[in-house]
């Protein structure tokens, strides 16, 4: 019998995007040429695309802040991503940017969980039962301080962040090569 009162909730996947999905930068992707899709991660999206979970793009470009690019160049990279993920059967329900500088402390910067927690609210998702999939130490804590599960890849900064996972007591963070083999294990939960 159907309760009264039915709650639609959605579980998700959050994405770090440079690192994860594409190749990190360490001078901030800047350009659309500065794009360079990572092995696997559009067939790990495809995958993940035929899942009940919801997918959402969660990353920090502080290259905004600085003035290196602006918002809308910073949006236009995503939604060009975005298309090319689309039209290899993969989807992306919500993208964000956090533009500011780590020094204005804004909620949205990950380590903090602002972006995960508005997505969150937006598409009504039950956090303990979502992911957060990232290449640095502040994902992992942006996930754990939204609810989610943590992975971490050791694609883009991960080779050089995962020694960091031990020292901020995260040594327990399911630890995988890539996006693609993130994917497999949460799909196989
Ligand atoms: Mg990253």
């Amino acid at each position: 019998m159907l309760s009264a009162v039915q709650t639609l909730t959605s579980e998700a996947v959050f994405l770090d995007r440079d690192g994860v999905i594409i190749e990190n930068c360490d001078n901030y992707v800047r350009t659309w040429s500065d794009v360079e899709i990572l092995p696997g991660a559009l067939d790990a999206l495809a995958k993940l695309a035929d899942s009940h979970y919801k997918v959402f793009i969660v990353t920090n470009q502080q290259c905004v802040g600085k003035g290196i690019i602006s918002e809308e160049n910073a949006t236009n990279i995503n939604e060009r991503l975005i298309d090319i993920i689309h039209d290899h059967g993969g989807r992306v329900d919500f993208a964000q940017i956090c533009p500011h500088l780590s020094a204005e402390r804004c909620e949205c910067r990950k380590p903090e969980p602002g972006m995960l927690l508005k997505a969150a609210n937006k598409f009504d998702v039950d956090l303990s039962q979502s992911w957060m999939i990232g290449d640095a130490v502040t994902d992992v804590q942006a996930g754990i301080a939204a609810g989610t599960q943590p992975l971490f890849l050791q694609t883009g900064r991960g080779h050089t962040q995962q020694k960091l996972l031990q020292q901020n007591d995260l040594a327990d963070t399911p630890v995988f090569a890539n996006l693609s083999a993130a994917v497999d294990y949460l799909l196989a939960e």
